[in-house]
């Protein structure tokens, strides 16, 4: 089986998804699955929703929710012919949606924030599948949070192995599905999320339970190049990485690819393809375990607005470690991310 993953610039708008369905045609095996994001950037105007809803602001709330309806709206406009169910079903989950926003009173921001927020992986997978579908590409819309189970660590969910495997292994692996990235369930079958980001682990979840064969992660760039393209004219193009070295450039910031996407596919040795979905026979890069010894040597990340902060004691005293795993625990109550620091004395 393959797994492939597509974020949401690879369906931000109509003639997207059709790319993305010529995608699929070129790579014509059925057994496979297309773990998605939401659309575009729907997951950040989701995270406005939210905020709106923290401080009781309705009208900017609905607002946020009504413009977000109007855009998917506008979508299934151009790839579907009006009577399609298509219409009434996004109709019917923006009700719903509306409908939970007006009876939660939840105070638990992190919780309120993964059943609203991964609503955006719900419907994009949704008018996907419908789509390829209605084109004659046979698929299966899969409810991932079936399968993916988590703790209740909303927003940071960590996924239960054993519960999780046995789900995914019931899969029918000649079939084709499509599911949702980022998103899992607790116990209780409330939403989870794994963190913004978080589609390509999920791609690797399913990759590890079910043994595939490889994993690709779809995107706008030709594959993982050593600077980013929005800041550097002259780039290259690795073509094979071992895990290691790509897991060193996702920690350091290189959007490439969600740093927990790794572990689960090097201890499987399942290997990693980075292609383009805007050319898509171009082969990509490979991520293996095969250390190869690379012509290119630097690598270029841009991170703009990053903040230092500087840790003193008032009085005239060293830093120790159990200062600094008070700072640590802050760090990680509040889900700061911490890329680097200093800690002076
Ligand atoms: N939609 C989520 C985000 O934008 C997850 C993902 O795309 O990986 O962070």
């Amino acid at each position: 089986m393959k797994i492939y993953k597509f974020g949401g610039s690879s369906i931000k708008n109509y003639k997207r998804i059709k790319n993305l369905s010529k995608v699929i045609k070129i790579n014509k095996n059925n057994n496979k699955i297309i773990v998605l994001s939401a659309i575009g950037k729907n997951t950040n105007k989701l995270e406005k929703v939210v905020n709106n809803f923290f401080i009781k602001n309705k009208k900017n709330t609905y607002i946020q929710v009504l413009n977000i309806y109007k855009n998917h709206f506008k979508m299934i406009k151009n790839l579907f012919i009006k009577n399609n169910f298509i219409f009434k079903y996004i109709k019917f989950f923006f009700n719903e949606f509306i409908f939970f926003l007006k009876k939660k009173k939840s105070i638990k921001y992190h919780f309120i924030y993964d059943q609203i927020v991964g609503s955006g992986e719900l419907i994009s997978t949704k008018i996907v599948s419908e789509y390829l579908n209605l084109i004659g590409l046979k698929n299966f819309w899969l409810d991932c949070r079936n399968y993916i189970k988590t703790d209740n660590s909303y927003r940071e969910a960590h996924v239960n192995w054993q519960q999780t495997k046995k789900k995914i292994k019931k899969i029918n692996q000649n079939l084709f599905y499509i599911t949702q990235g980022f998103i899992g369930a607790d116990n209780n079958y409330f939403t989870t999320t794994f963190g913004r980001e978080g589609s390509d682990y999920t791609a690797s979840i399913f990759s590890f339970c079910l043994n595939a064969e490889s994993q690709t992660t779809w995107k706008d760039v030709p594959g993982i190049l050593n600077a980013d393209p929005r800041f550097f004219f002259k780039k290259k193009i690795f073509k094979s990485l071992s895990y290691k070295e790509t897991l060193e450039l996702s920690y350091y910031g290189a959007s490439v690819i969600h740093p927990k996407t790794l572990y689960p596919l090097k201890k499987k040795k399942i290997p990693l393809y980075i292609r383009s979905f805007i050319f898509p026979k171009k082969k990509g890069t490979l991520v293996s375990d095969k250390y190869i010894n690379n012509v290119i040597t630097s690598c270029f990340i841009v991170k703009k607005k990053q903040k230092f902060i500087f840790f003193y004691k008032k009085k005239f005293s060293f830093f120790l470690e159990k200062d600094i795993s008070l700072i640590f625990k802050y760090i990680s109550n509040y889900k700061i991310n911490f890329f680097n620091s200093k800690f002076s004395n």
